[in-house]
């Protein structure tokens, strides 16, 4: 038999509770505890104003305890999920077998039957201990299957949000980009609100790398992401790597005024770095060049109306390049 299993019994009977008691301790269950009526039993079980002191493992319960109702008890420790999976065997007198069919209805599992007979009633305990065994073993696989499923669902967050950044900057890649853009001009047409967006580009920077090597390029293109990030502080404004060294930055509910403030403080935020760049025919430092294009939307939202609103952004930047660079030019 199954060692370290706690066995309750719940009998009015002295006799009877020695009985079975000794039966038990001769197939080696040693933790044995009594019951002479519902109160104690509750005391075990730790039901009602009870603290329970052990597990219980196998309950086996009279089915009239004195003037009580073996079965309402039965039916009050079932209620408790904790004794959903423990298995309940009834004792019963042969007279008392009408009511057997209210004690499986109250959850019971088994029954024996007065005078016991020690062989059947080992064969009952023994099948009872199995199943108790077979549901303890169920419940550790359903925990680690839940810690499993956890853990996944964990791991497949952290993945789609991987799969939506970009891995040298940390801000959000060209797919989470064309996913929010698309969704935000929907919006601003349903709000018949002005969206903008910024298009930036760092100036000579292939100069900067020919002069200070890929590796500090990647540095750089780092320090320039932090910076456009911190500077847009609204939480559905969305910062996004757009190319090699592009930036884009979607700003829904965002008028032309507030953009090029916006555009403009980048710029400022960005010289502010101080990052060298002796190549530079701009400035002693690396900086930015900022197209904006705020619109209203009126039209459908289709891929060519999508290319069009990045279009003006783009026209907007290429002329802050021929204009100088280091500058903000909006549509
Ligand atoms: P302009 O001022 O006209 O923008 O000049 P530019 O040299 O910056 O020209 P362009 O924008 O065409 O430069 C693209 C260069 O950016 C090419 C490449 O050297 C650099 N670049 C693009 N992606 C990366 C990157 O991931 N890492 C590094 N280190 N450099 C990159
Ligand atoms: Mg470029
Ligand atoms: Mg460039």
């Amino acid at each position: 038999m199954v060692i370290n299993i706690n066995i309750l019994i719940v009998d009015d009977d002295k006799d009877i509770r020695l009985l079975l008691s000794a039966y038990l301790k001769k197939e080696g269950n040693e933790n044995i505890l009594f019951a002479e009526n519902k109160e104690e039993s509750y005391k075990h079980l730790g039901i009602g104003d009870f603290e329970k002191s052990q597990e219980i493992d196998l309950i086996i319960l009279d089915i009239i305890l004195g003037n009580e109702n073996g079965i309402a008890v039965c039916n009050n420790i079932k209620e408790k999920d904790e004794y959903k999976d423990v298995p309940i065997i009834m004792i019963t007198a042969k007279k008392e077998k009408d009511y057997l069919k209210n004690a499986f209805k109250a959850g019971a599992h088994d029954y024996i039957e007065k005078p016991i007979n020690k062989i059947e009633f080992l064969a009952r305990i023994k099948a009872a201990l199995r199943l108790r065994e077979e549901m303890k073993k169920r419940k550790g696989r359903e925990k680690e299957l839940l810690k499993t499923s956890k853990k996944l669902k964990k791991a497949n967050k952290k993945l789609e949000k991987m799969a939506s950044m970009d891995g040298l900057t940390g801000l959000a890649n060209r797919r989470l980009f064309d996913e929010i853009l698309k969704k935000e001009l929907l919006r601003a047409k349903r709000n018949n609100s002005t969206i903008s967006l910024i298009m930036a580009d760092i100036d000579n920077f292939k100069d900067y790398n020919d002069n200070y090597g890929h590796q500090a390029g990647d540095q750089c293109l780092k320090k320039i992401a932090k910076t456009i990030e911190e500077t847009t502080n609204r939480p559905a404004d969305l910062a996004a790597r757009y190319g090699g060294e592009e930036f884009s930055i979607i700003l829904p509910d965002t008028n032309k005024e507030g953009a090029i403030k916006i555009a403009e403080k980048i710029r400022e935020n960005i010289i502010s770095l101080e990052i060298e760049h002796a190549k530079s025919d701009v400035a002693e430092y690396v900086t930015l060049s900022l197209g904006v294009n705020s619109s209203k939307i009126n039209s459908e939202i289709d891929d060519k109306r999508i290319e069009e609103f990045i279009e003006k952004a783009d026209k907007a930047l290429y002329k802050a390049k021929e204009n100088g660079r280091n500058m903000v030019v909006s549509n």
